[in-house]
């Protein structure tokens, strides 16, 4: 549980740690909350050579709205969001999916930024941002480009990121009056779901159900031709590949997928 050896810079501003990026290439790792990226380096599943730290950016850390849109910036912690007034009055979703994640501890040292670089499938935040339908901008030595959220996970803890580039935003519609609700099964009440729905309207993603965040577009085309909560949520794991492990087996987690999506729709368009 020693992490290889490496070395440490802590950022002074986003343009900085650009540099040191564009300097060490993918011998250097972005580090930020910390809260995924060290026990993988202790675990010797990561070793980087370098460490950028941007976790101090406050230029990172901010939550605002602008216009229509909520803009979150890359180093707001879960516990910004959850404490924000702008979150969730105008994309509650959002703060309930971030007040699920872990424990307090990981709640104040996790990043929105990190969460969705890392891209565990069973994240909490993707599901949301999915369902938000957000968009991720991303900076780096040829500027800023903007990525759909459905177009920025790739594949199991891959992403649309290159080893140059910085999460700096997260822009999600405010959609404050929409009807959505998260819903989550977990074995153990601080760990990461099995499975979790994330419900915007119409719109669901679904977290656990295989390489990446999903929307069940099978589950949303029943809602959009007018079938009731029930026929949709028969539809929620169709076309998904979760996988079988010790937790559980993939016909469990197709099995959480039915049953919470229909719970998640009934409160969602029940308040
Ligand atoms: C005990 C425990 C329980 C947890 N439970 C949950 C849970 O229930 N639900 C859940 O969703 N998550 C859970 N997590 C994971 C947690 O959400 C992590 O905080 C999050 O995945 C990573 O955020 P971070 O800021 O700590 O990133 P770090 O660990 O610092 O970095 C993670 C990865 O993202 C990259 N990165 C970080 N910031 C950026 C950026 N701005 N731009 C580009 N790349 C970046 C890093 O280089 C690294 O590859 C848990 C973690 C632990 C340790």
């Amino acid at each position: 549980m020693i992490p290889a050896p490496f070395d440490y810079v802590r950022a002074t501003s986003v343009a900085h740690a650009l540099d040191v990026l564009g300097e060490h290439g993918d011998h250097a790792k972005l580090l930020a909350g910390g809260q995924s990226l060290l026990p993988m380096m202790k675990l010797r599943l990561a070793t980087p050579e370098i460490l950028v730290d941007i976790g101090d950016l406050g230029e990172l850390r901010f939550v605002r709205r602008d216009g229509e849109t909520v803009v979150i910036g890359g180093g707001a912690r879960y516990a910004d969001l959850v404490a924000s007034d702008v979150i969730r009055q105008s994309v509650p979703l959002i703060a309930r999916a971030a007040r699920r994640v872990g424990d307090a501890q990981i709640r104040y040292r996790g990043t929105v930024g990190g969460a969705l670089a890392h891209a565990d499938p069973a994240g909490d935040l993707p599901a949301a941002i999915l369902a938000m339908d957000g968009t991720i901008v991303i900076s780096g030595p040829r500027g800023i480009r903007t990525v759909a959220a459905a177009d920025f996970f790739v594949d199991y803890y891959t992403t649309a990121l290159a080893c140059d580039e910085i999460l700096t935003e997260i822009r999600v519609p405010a959609t404050g009056a929409e009807k959505c609700w998260y819903e989550r099964f977990s074995e153990r009440s601080a760990g990461w779901p099995l499975v979790a729905v994330a419900v915007a309207g119409t719109r669901i993603a679904l977290a656990g159900m295989g390489p990446t965040p999903l929307r069940a577009t099978a589950a949303e085309d029943v809602l959009a031709a007018g079938g009731d909560f029930a026929g949709a949520a028969e539809l929620a794991a169709a076309g998904t590949t979760p996988v079988s492990d010790h937790r559980a087996d993939a016909d469990y987690r197709r099995h959480l997928a039915r049953v919470l999506t229909h719970r998640a729709l009934q409160r969602a368009h029940s308040r």
